[in-house]
């Protein structure tokens, strides 16, 4: 493999949380410099022309739909879109059809995604056999065969019971258990937030307790296990405050926010119905600003875009029939930094950690970072491009995004996986 340099750019030292210039040399799949000022005369050249070379980001929460669901999203496709988002790994949910809960399924997955991603794929392996809640999987199994962590996500562990065998199992292998929080009882059959605007349309609604309450539950497992709980999707204020309380009684729990809930409330939901339809639901704008804290404050650990890509035909429909979930992986950037840096709470610099190095430490990753050594995996950012969400330009087959025809600011324009590009966009054109 040929060597490349980068040069005229800033690089983003995501642990220190901040910018500098300077220049950055990758060979044989790995970053081999970084100084101020690197000579080889035998690399390639990319000009970075004032962009940020960071590292690839990291997802920890995405919908391949393969095997089962591939009129949604297959894993060439979703990788693609991955790697037009900037992302580089992929932690990719077991809910597909067979879900992933025997080895054989993780070890198809991981053999899928060598013959046709271009990004890494990382299985989560299901919590419970055909995710049903009933009978726990064989973790070390699975775990031998790939899989990076363990979920039921799509549907809550409803018996306490099979959550603490979950944990206790996890704890073994050190690895985390993701959870879903969701008591489906409590959930019902609404669309969205229970509130004044389900009440105007005639939903029946999700109130935000059947997230909290099942949390409130699973902290108290992790503390009696020592297993690690990672809080997948948190989008109620009280989950917030649950979760800071949980750290500072030294629990060990770590949890995710998606990009829309920091950005978008229901408030959306009368004008756009099924595309603002989403498990769990947009809330109220004070649960909004309880996310935007626990980001700030560090409740929460991590952005994680909860990718969840559908055909055309399952969302555009009335809102008690659309299907769960937003594309998420190309527009997760710009609306990262929409709900944090252009309103002034965070710089670039601070927003990065949160898309790299820190779901890296959650799985115990070797990228995420640039440091001389680790994987070449990185990631050019034009950070204040404008460009417009044209659904003929998503790679994801999923055009289901609450943003469709919306502008955002920032985009990724190169991406870089062990050293080969497997992705790159004219940095100027408004809608590529
Ligand atoms: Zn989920």
């Amino acid at each position: 493999m040929g060597k490349t340099i980068f040069r005229n750019g800033w690089l983003a030292d995501v642990e220190q949380r901040r910018l500098v210039r300077g220049e950055l040399l990758v060979e044989d799949k790995r970053i081999t410099a970084i100084a101020p000022r690197i000579t080889c005369e035998t690399a390639e050249e990319i000009d970075l022309a004032d962009a940020v070379l960071a590292p690839g980001f990291i997802d920890l929460h995405t919908h391949l739909r393969e095997p089962g669901y591939e009129h949604k999203e297959t894993i060439a496709s979703g990788a693609q879109a991955a790697a037009a988002g900037g992302f580089t790994t992929i932690a990719c949910m077991p809910n597909t059809r067979p879900a992933l809960d025997t080895a054989a399924r993780v070890a198809w997955v991981k053999e899928q995604a060598a013959a046709t991603s271009i990004v890494k794929v990382l299985p989560i392996g299901a919590i419970s056999v055909e995710q049903t809640g009933r009978e726990l999987t064989d973790f070390a199994a699975l775990q031998a065969s790939g899989a990076v962590a363990f979920s039921d996500d799509g549907r809550g562990v409803m018996s306490s019971k099979m959550m603490l065998l979950a944990l206790q199992a996890a704890q073994a292998l050190a690895v985390p258990i993701m959870a879903h929080e969701e008591d489906a009882e409590l959930a019902g059959r609404g669309s969205i937030n229970a509130g004044r605007i389900s009440q105007q349309l005639g939903d029946e609604g999700i109130p935000a307790a059947s997230e909290f309450i099942m949390l409130a539950r699973d902290l108290y497992l992790a503390e009696l296990t020592g297993g690690h709980l990672h809080v997948c999707h948190v989008s109620s204020a009280e989950s917030v405050h649950l979760i800071r309380a949980a750290k500072a009684r030294g629990i060990q729990v770590t949890a995710e926010v998606t990009p829309h809930h920091l950005h978008l409330t229901e408030a959306v939901v009368p004008a756009l119905l099924g595309q603002a339809k989403v498990n769990p639901p947009l809330r109220s704008e004070a649960d909004r600003e309880a996310l935007i804290t626990g980001m700030l404050d560090g409740t929460i650990d991590i952005i994680a875009t909860d990718h969840a890509p559908h055909a055309a035909h399952e969302k555009d429909v009335p809102l008690s029939q659309a299907a769960f979930g937003f594309s998420g992986l190309e527009v997760a950037f710009a609306v990262a930094q929409a709900a944090l840096v252009q309103p002034g709470l965070l710089t670039l610099a601070e927003l990065l950690p949160a898309l790299t190095c820190r779901p890296a430490a959650i799985l115990g990753l070797p990228q995420g970072r640039l440091a001389v050594g680790t994987p070449a995996d990185l990631v050019v950012l034009a950070p204040q491009k404008r460009w417009y969400v044209n659904p003929d330009n998503l790679r994801s087959q999923g055009k289901n995004t609450p943003y469709l025809n919306q502008e955002l600011i920032g985009q990724a324009v190169l991406t870089m996986v062990d050293g080969s590009i497997v992705f790159r966009r004219d940095r100027d054109a408004s809608d590529a």
